[in-house]
């Protein structure tokens, strides 16, 4: 499946606003099959784990307050070159400058509150996929 996966979470306040059935049914046209699908919430540690490789941003520590903040919408992927297409698809980290039509071009707030995260290579989809879903959740 190398290369045909991708993880996905839909922000804490994106969850909140309510639109996070509007960003699936976006996700599902742009032709990506739903393969484990979840709302949970983070612990603070948990969030600091998963994004430890920014622990030495100075963003660091508001990401990991605001990524345990409220629950999230934790979402594997499938379709072909699913981690190129989907960062496509929800356009650059920061809103202002992400392509007309994006996920985070119509749903973020700004740079930290940016709607949501995807994964950045195979490995990392796979290490994420696994972080949240057992192999029993994946479909
Ligand atoms: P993600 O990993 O969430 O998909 P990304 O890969 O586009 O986003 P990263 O560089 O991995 O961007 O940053 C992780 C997250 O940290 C961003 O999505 C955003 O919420 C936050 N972030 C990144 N840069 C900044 C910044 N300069 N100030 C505040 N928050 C930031
Ligand atoms: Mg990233």
């Amino acid at each position: 499946m190398s290369g045909n996966r991708t993880f996905t979470m839909i922000k804490p306040s994106t969850v909140s606003d309510g639109v996070a059935g509007a960003i699936l049914a976006r996700i599902q046209e742009a032709g990506f099959r739903i393969v484990a699908l979840k709302l949970t919430q983070l612990s603070l540690h948990q969030a600091g784990i998963f994004y430890l490789v920014h622990r030495e941003r100075p963003f660091y520590h508001d990401l990991i307050a605001f990524m345990s903040s409220g629950p999230v919408v934790a979402v594997i992927l499938e379709k072909e070159n699913a981690v190129e297409d989907f960062r496509t698809l929800i356009g650059a980290t920061d809103p202002a400058k992400a392509a007309e039509g994006t996920i985070r071009k119509l749903f973020a707030k700004n740079l930290q509150e940016n709607a949501i995260h995807g994964s950045d290579s195979d490995e990392n989809a796979m290490i994420e996929g696994s972080f949240f879903f057992s192999g029993l959740e994946q479909f």
